[in-house]
């Protein structure tokens, strides 16, 4: 048996990346749980550990050099070689253009490509001295263009390039990159925009779901789904990808 992997699961306290923390840990994986804030994700490894998994709990924000740094530092230590790599923290900041503020641009562009960057840096080393390294970036059915969403679209897309890049250049040493671009996942961020539309969630729903072909929301236990196999050991000739998780053909 191969010895258990470790991972690194971002803006893992709730929504999406708390359902991939879970979903890799019941696939025996070990994770560590990071999020702005450390006791926000206590739940999460809780849950992991009931499980009968292994997991423990990080607070720092991706976008900050030193806290990245610091976070991969007390994987290493605490858990062991991070090799897997789920860069899934986000925000949205949205706006009309004439409305969007520099530092709503900015704070996006921070956590989703800033962010990934620096785990991506961080982590790497560790999985070319492993000869083996999984990592998956969140990416979304926005970057294809979405009203309201010129930071966020944007951050998607440079996701996209990101990742393509990182295929090339690690792929000798036993490294995939691929990215997921989920449609409508039920999590805080869509009661968020929701709320920011004025509209009840359930109200919001039934207007998306009219323009998804398999008739429902997606789940976050549908992305983890996605992340698990691209985690996987047999995945390893499938690198540089983008798979849309989105009920139906986006791209
Ligand atoms: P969510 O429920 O808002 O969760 C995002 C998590 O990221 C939160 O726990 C948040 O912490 C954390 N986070 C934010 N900034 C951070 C930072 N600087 N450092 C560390 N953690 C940070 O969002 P979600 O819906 O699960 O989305 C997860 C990912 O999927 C995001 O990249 C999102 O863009 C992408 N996505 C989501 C959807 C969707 O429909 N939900 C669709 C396409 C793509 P706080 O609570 O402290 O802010």
């Amino acid at each position: 048996m191969t010895a258990q992997r470790i991972a690194i699961v971002t803006g893992a306290a709730r929504g999406i990346g708390a359902g991939v923390a879970e979903r890799l840990a019941k696939d025996n994986v070990a994770v560590a749980v990071i999020d702005l804030d450390e006791a926000a994700c206590k739940p999460v490894v809780e849950r992991i550990e009931a499980a009968g998994g292994r997991a423990i709990a990080i607070g720092a924000d991706v976008a900050d050099e030193t806290a990245v740094e610091n976070a991969v530092e007390r994987v290493v230590e605490e858990l062991g070689a991070p090799t897997v790599l789920v860069n899934n923290a986000g925000i949205i900041r949205d706006n009309l253009l004439f409305k969007m503020t520099v530092s709503d641009w900015d704070a996006v562009m921070g956590v989703h490509l800033r962010g990934a960057f620096l785990l991506s840096r961080a982590c790497q080393k560790h999985m070319v001295d492993a000869g083996f390294g999984r990592i998956i970036n969140l990416s979304s059915t926005s970057a294809l263009g979405n009203r309201g969403q010129a930071n966020y679209s944007a951050a998607k897309a440079g996701v996209q390039g990101f990742t393509k890049t990182l295929a090339l250049e690690l792929g000798r040493f036993g490294i995939t990159a691929n990215a997921i671009a989920p449609g409508f996942i039920e999590t805080e961020m869509t009661h968020a925009t929701a709320e920011r539309m004025g509209l009840d969630f359930e109200e919001f729903k039934a207007y998306g779901v009219k323009d998804i072909p398999v008739g429902r929301v997606g789940l976050p236990a549908d992305i983890a789904a996605a992340v698990a196999f691209f985690a996987s050991e047999e995945a390893g000739f499938v690198s540089g990808q983008v798979l849309y998780v989105a009920g139906g053909p986006k791209a």
